[in-house]
């Protein structure tokens, strides 16, 4: 069991963040915040796979007028990223925004900070101070270990606290996983504020899955961690999500959606697991409900492979033998195909649903 790390508790829009709050998965939109329609779309998307809090570049003017219309289409809380220009954060705040990402020593003039730290305080908006090693000041820090990632992000930490401002969130990213858990755990034992996780510049889907499993579990193990983010390049919006789910779900963190366990398949194999597996995930990837789904493809070790899982099969050239909480049940499914054992899986997790039996 995983002793999570005490932190203060802050809320983005109607998500707490922090202290005995459950780990919150974020994401980002992609595409230009002006266009509201397409945003809208992405935000819908990341909405409909689970996704809690979600982030959106504001790099103009129009951008954060946008966030008005934007706000009519959701109820996922919105985050403004924002960059140096202080004015373009109280717009978003007038505009109804639910968070700030934002580094107030990026901000010149003290005033201009201690305007936004006001709005922010009126309207109970957080702001995470984010800090990424590819973005370090480097006359300051010449080299973007993790003792200068939590120097700076102290320093912008520092910055809140004179003005009496605690609603922190604070991220210190690398794209360097050892450089980003050895940062986390440093500022972990300097203050108490939420932690945003996340490996910054991933890559492509199988690295960016990969090192974030790595960069993010690890800190988690440890209790490190309040809310995650995978990021991945390009429009990957619902694997990010997943993929923190799936983080989550393997840690005992967080039990929601199917988490499947197929075996790898080997000579003994009679049926084409690997397409079944594909076909099935399709189909259940919008239920949120925790289920444990087996699918083993022979008949011989398939059945005691698939005794832990709440429902089961074990797929045979002319027969597929369902299993139920580790029993076998006389439903049996005559020469099976990927779309039959799809279909039947399907309509015995949705019965489940309908029932709210067993651990759904
Ligand atoms: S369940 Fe059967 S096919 Fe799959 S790995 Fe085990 S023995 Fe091989």
């Amino acid at each position: 069991m995983i002793q999570r790390r005490k932190t203060r508790q802050i809320y983005v829009g109607t998500v707490a963040v922090g202290g005995d709050a459950p780990i919150s998965i974020q994401s980002m939109t992609s595409v230009p915040t002006v266009d509201i329609r397409a945003v809208s779309h992405q935000i819908r998307r990341l909405e409909e796979v689970g996704c809690d809090i979600v982030r959106l570049g504001i790099p103009d003017e129009a951008s954060a007028h946008a966030i008005a219309e934007i706000k009519k289409h959701t109820r996922l809380p919105l985050v403004a990223d924002i960059h140096f220009d202080y004015r373009l954060a109280l717009l978003c705040i007038q505009h109804g925004i639910d968070g700030l990402r934002l580094n107030p020593g990026n901000i010149r003039q003290k005033e201009h900070v201690a305007a936004v730290v006001k709005a922010c305080k009126e309207r109970h908006i957080p702001i995470r101070i984010g800090v990424n090693a590819g973005s370090l000041d480097r006359n300051r820090y010449p080299h973007p270990t993790p003792e200068a990632l939590v120097d700076s992000a102290l320093t912008h930490v520092q910055i809140l606290e004179e003005l009496d401002f605690f609603d922190i969130k604070v991220s210190l990213k690398s794209s360097d996983v050892p450089t980003m858990v050895e940062a986390y755990r440093l500022f972990a034992t300097k203050r108490d504020y939420p932690l945003h996780l996340g490996v910054t510049e991933a890559g492509p889907l199988n690295q960016a899955l990969i090192k974030s499993g790595i960069g993010i579990g690890s800190l988690l193990l440890e209790g490190i961690g309040d809310t995650v983010r995978v990021s991945i390049t390009g429009d990957n919006l619902e694997d990010e999500v997943e993929a923190a789910r799936i983080i989550l779900r393997s840690l005992g963190l967080r039990r929601e959606g199917i988490e499947i366990v197929s075996c790898p398949t080997c000579a003994r194999k009679e049926f084409d697991v690997a397409r079944t597996v594909e076909l099935f995930q399709q189909k259940t990837r919008h239920i949120r409900q925790y289920l444990r789904v087996a699918i083993m493809g022979c008949v011989v070790n398939g059945p005691g492979e698939a005794l832990e899982a709440d429902l089961g099969i074990a797929i045979g050239k002319s027969a597929a033998i369902v299993i139920e909480n580790g029993q076998k049940t006389p439903l049996k499914i005559p020469h099976p195909t990927p779309q039959s054992i799809t279909e039947v899986l399907v309509k015995e997790i949705e019965k489940r649903i309908q029932n709210n039996k067993g651990k759904l």
